[in-house]
């Protein structure tokens, strides 16, 4: 039976299947590495995106691949108990809780609800752009204010600049790209400055690396201030930003006017279960915590020795003074294998890079010290 010659249609065959068993670890190959540009190397070290190096909790992994069973579903069920589970940590109720593709989701239909033509949107210059990116196409008029001298949002500045005509005042604390915070005094304070009619919208997507006693989450106000939206997401100290889930914690009224600008079914089975086993392994944000600021504070260390600025952050990015246009700095990274943050017109001479794992920023550090001198003697 061995031995017996093939048909043509089962030599066919035999062929077809080798070449596909040939073909799959190519094409898991190239998936493992979907994050990265077209043309760049699986060895790119990418510090760009602020995502965790470390990847998602071991118990995270398991509920993916147990979510398989459940793939055929619509995930319903699973949505409920996620927002429970939500609803649970920040002591709220489901109704509560929206969920998002990413938080990215969240901020762009709080955008929808609350901003428009007549509705004005304050931001902090410079802070995370997705905000402003939206109210571009709904014709919201932005007004930024500038970071203070410390590189931090001017709280009071921007309670003041919000009016009867904004509908949105945005706050990203700990703040992108800058890493810095504004307190708790701070924030008791702009709470009693912003007029009602204003939605305050408190992204906290780099809440877990805090670590600084002043800081305090605005969930400390929920049920007190009435306009307030917090969004979280499953992207940073998670490990689950190729997931995409994010979230929002408000009254009942505000999640139901963002709702209706919602996906029906924009979480998927295995992201949904994902979070739930995330949520459930708190020594895994630990972990990552202790990590990210373990390598963060080392890298801050080093940079100090060669007598170079950089702005203190409570975040997994730090930014970096270059003293001149970092967009050909960036260019070199990219040409050495190392993908850093992209530039921030404000902030033009400072580079921002997001903390690696250990030999990751080991990797960046020495590319650093190679190229930024080396450009500065080219530009003297
Ligand atoms: N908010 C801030 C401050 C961010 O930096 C990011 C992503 N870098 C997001 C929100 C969006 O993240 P995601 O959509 O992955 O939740």
């Amino acid at each position: 039976m061995l031995n017996a010659p093939l048909s043509r249609r089962q030599f066919t065959r035999t062929i077809g299947a080798a070449a596909a068993a040939l073909a799959a670890p190519r094409l898991l190959e190239s998936v493992a590495h979907a994050s990265l540009p077209e043309g760049m190397p699986a060895s790119t070290i990418q510090l760009d995106s602020n995502e965790n190096p470390h990847g998602p909790s071991p118990k995270a992994l398991e509920a993916i691949t147990q979510s398989q069973s459940v793939a055929s579903r619509y995930p319903d069920g699973v949505v409920e108990r996620v927002r429970s589970a939500i609803a649970r940590l920040h002591g709220a109720e489901s109704s509560q809780v929206a969920l998002g593709c990413g938080s990215t989701e969240i901020l762009r239909i709080a955008d929808m609800a609350f901003l428009g033509p007549e509705r004005n949107v304050v931001v902090a210059e410079p802070t995370f752009e997705a905000v402003l990116d939206y109210a571009r196409v709904l014709r919201a008029n932005p007004i930024k204010v500038p970071l203070t001298s410390d590189f931090r949002h001017d709280l009071p500045r921007m309670a003041a600049a919000c009016t009867s005509k904004t509908g949105l005042v945005y706050v990203c604390n700990p703040n992108n790209p800058t890493g810095t915070i504004v307190t708790r005094e701070e924030l008791a304070e702009f709470f009693k400055r912003v007029p009602d009619s204003t939605i305050i919208l408190l992204d906290e997507a780099y809440h877990h690396y805090v670590e600084d006693p002043r800081y305090a989450s605005a969930f400390e106000w929920m049920g007190k201030a009435p306009n307030l939206i917090v969004t979280r997401t499953f992207s940073k100290v998670y490990g689950l930003a190729g997931m995409r889930l994010g979230y929002a914690v408000a009254s009942p009224e505000l999640i139901g006017a963002m709702k209706r600008h919602l996906l029906d079914d924009n979480a998927n089975a295995a992201v949904l279960a994902a979070a739930l086993a995330s949520l459930g392994d708190t020594d895994h944000v630990a972990r990552q915590r202790r990590l990210n600021n373990d390598t963060r504070q080392w890298l801050c260390a080093e940079f100090a020795k060669d007598g170079r600025r950089t702005i203190p952050s409570q975040t997994n990015f730090v930014m970096i003074e270059i003293g001149s246009d970092v967009r050909p700095f960036i260019e070199q990274f990219r040409a050495r294998g190392i993908l850093v943050g992209r530039k921030f017109p404000s902030l033009s001479n400072w580079l921002r890079v997001s903390i690696g794992t250990r030999q990751e920023t080991e990797a960046f550090l020495a590319a650093f010290r190679a190229i930024v001198p080396a450009a500065a003697a080219r530009a003297a």
